[in-house]
């Protein structure tokens, strides 16, 4: 084992991926978390006796996890029981129409000409093209490397990449691009939605979100015993190469000396010195000054408006009425006044779209009893206001529910059964400084992708991973994140090792250049 040691504040599947890829290089690597479990997000709660997935249901990507696996030795298939699923998403509007995206690309061509018309299928034909040729042109250069400059950026995408995502207008929504592809409404509802992957407002995302489309449609898997058993694994494999894991463990304060992150201090008192940290948490907490005055100014000052948060319900119930598949959607007819309500008006939807993920189903599964439940609505990020009343939650609550009973859903909520709730308030007491914001920054405007934080900081030895910083929210892309601070890390004690003096005397950091993001 080497003698560096690494301090990673958080098990998010960042932190995570971070902590695993460090100790498989033989560093000697803490990670210390204020949750009693890894997985930050990718948490469960137990209700009436069941392990819920309470957090991301969504498993997409999975090539990132494919080779995170393969550069500790092992494989995802060795490590989990995944299955991909047929049916993508089951959608439903209070008109009475329903329609299901399939893995297979005729069968979701079928479903729109049956539920559009053969044209809009077409279109539908034409916005998958253009989906992938932005998510191609992005991946490799965007998703996969380091923060860019925008310059960087242009430079690497080369003339080809520029023109292509020039063509899609660099000022334009991802709305408004939608309505050039898609006549009927539902549809542009339906892709619209994806904006809200990054906790976005689709009036206020660029187009080239429309990457999201492709991602899913690349697959989707479903992970036996939850995503939160992919927190759980990559843990294991942690420990497995000498990682040591302290939960219940808040981190008040990063130390830093001559301008260097020298270790951390712990809400117990303890101090664990350190030659690399890497914080895990939003980075929103390293603004607001929760973990001291010197890794304060590690980050960007200024700060971008808030993501989405929510309003989540986990329960175990019998249902009946409709026949769900694992991933569920319920439409209103006036989208764009959920959106206006949360960023304008800073309040609960009056109409929100409700998500429900039937974790029994998929692949072929039918629960017959009560079964396990996530239904999930967006919400302002507004836990650490005063403006999100009880009585307007449970307004939320009840026009959620009614407009799943409209399309035809009985859930049987009743004395026998419970939900257990949480609401920004409680998200916003789980990560910090965030006021429950579940993605970082909204992704509002195309300079948006240019403004988050990268895996180096301007605090020699500090280092960032998670959603809040590039790539961006998600599971993958927090892997990813988690991937890049760790290279980040390596390069750091590697060119430190090279050149002591660059450890004492204060000054930044010089990470390799095919390692260095910028912040
Ligand atoms: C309800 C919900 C649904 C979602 N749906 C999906 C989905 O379907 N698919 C998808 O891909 N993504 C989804 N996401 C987003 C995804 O879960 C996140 O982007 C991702 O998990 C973030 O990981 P992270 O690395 O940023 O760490 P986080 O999950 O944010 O964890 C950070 C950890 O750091 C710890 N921490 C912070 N500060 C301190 C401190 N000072 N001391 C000690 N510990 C600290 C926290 O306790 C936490 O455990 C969803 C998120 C939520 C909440």
């Amino acid at each position: 084992m080497s003698d560096h040691r690494v301090v990673v504040i958080g098990a998010g599947i960042g932190g995570l991926v971070t902590a695993l890829q460090l100790a498989h290089q033989g560093l000697a690597v803490t990670v210390v978390d204020a949750a009693p479990a890894p997985g930050g997000k990718l948490r469960q709660l137990v209700v009436d006796g069941a392990a819920i997935d309470s957090g991301p249901t969504v498993f997409t990507m999975r090539w990132v996890f494919d080779q995170i696996l393969a550069s500790v030795g092992t494989t995802l298939e060795a490590e989990l029981s995944i299955r991909p699923l047929d049916i993508l998403a089951r959608h439903w509007w209070d008109d009475g129409s329903t329609f299901d995206l399939h893995a297979d690309p005729t069968r979701s061509f079928d479903a729109v000409a049956r539920l559009a018309g053969l044209a809009e299928a077409q279109r539908f034909r034409a916005f998958c093209a253009e989906a992938k040729t932005v998510y191609r042109t992005l991946e490799p250069h965007y998703i996969c490397g380091p923060a860019p400059s925008m310059l960087g950026l242009g430079r690497a995408l080369g003339v080809q990449g520029v023109s292509t995502l020039a063509k899609l207008g660099p000022l334009s929504s991802l709305w408004s691009t939608l309505g050039r592809h898609f006549h009927d409404p539902r549809l542009r509802q339906l892709f619209g939605r994806y904006a809200t992957y990054t906790g976005s407002s689709p009036w206020q995302a660029p187009a080239t979100l429309m990457l999201i489309a492709q991602v899913e449609l690349d697959g989707v898997w479903s992970i036996e015993g939850g995503m939160h058993a992919l927190a759980r694994r990559l843990e294991g494999l942690a420990i497995a190469r000498g990682a040591r894991f302290l939960y219940n463990t808040a981190c008040e304060q990063i130390n830093a000396q001559n301008g260097r992150a020298t270790g951390v201090r712990l809400a117990n008192g303890e101090r664990l010195s350190a030659d690399a940290v890497v914080f895990n948490g939003d980075v929103a907490a390293l603004r607001h000054g929760l973990l001291g005055s010197g890794a304060r100014r590690a980050v960007r000052p200024k700060p971008q408006p808030r993501s989405l948060s929510a309003i989540t319900w986990s329960m175990r119930v019998p249902t009946a009425g409709l026949a769900l598949d694992r991933h569920n959607l319920f439409f209103q007819r006036d989208y764009a006044s959920e959106f206006r309500d949360i960023f304008q008006r800073g309040q609960l939807p009056l109409a929100p779209t409700v998500y429900l993920c039937a974790q029994d189903r998929g692949a072929g599964n039918e629960p017959t009893g009560p079964e396990r439940l996530l239904c999930l609505v967006n919400a302002p990020a507004a836990g650490d206001l005063d403006t999100l009343t009880e009585k307007a939650i449970e307004q939320c609550e009840t026009t959620s529910f009614n407009l799943m009973r409209r399309c035809g859903l009985a859930i049987a909520l009743g004395a026998s059964a419970t939900a257990t709730r949480t609401t920004p308030v409680d998200f916003h007491r789980l990560f910090p400084a965030t006021g429950g914001a579940l993605y970082g920054q909204a992704s509002h405007g195309w300079m948006s992708a240019f403004k988050r934080s990268g895996a180096n900081t301007p605090l020699a030895g500090l280092f960032l991973a998670g959603g809040s910083v590039h790539p961006g929210p998600g599971v993958p892309m927090a892997a990813l994140s988690g991937q890049l601070a760790a290279a980040a890390v390596m390069a750091s004690l590697a060119s430190t090792k090279r050149s002591p003096a660059a450890a004492t005397s204060g000054g930044t950091s010089t990470p390799s250049a095919t390692t260095a993001p910028t912040a």
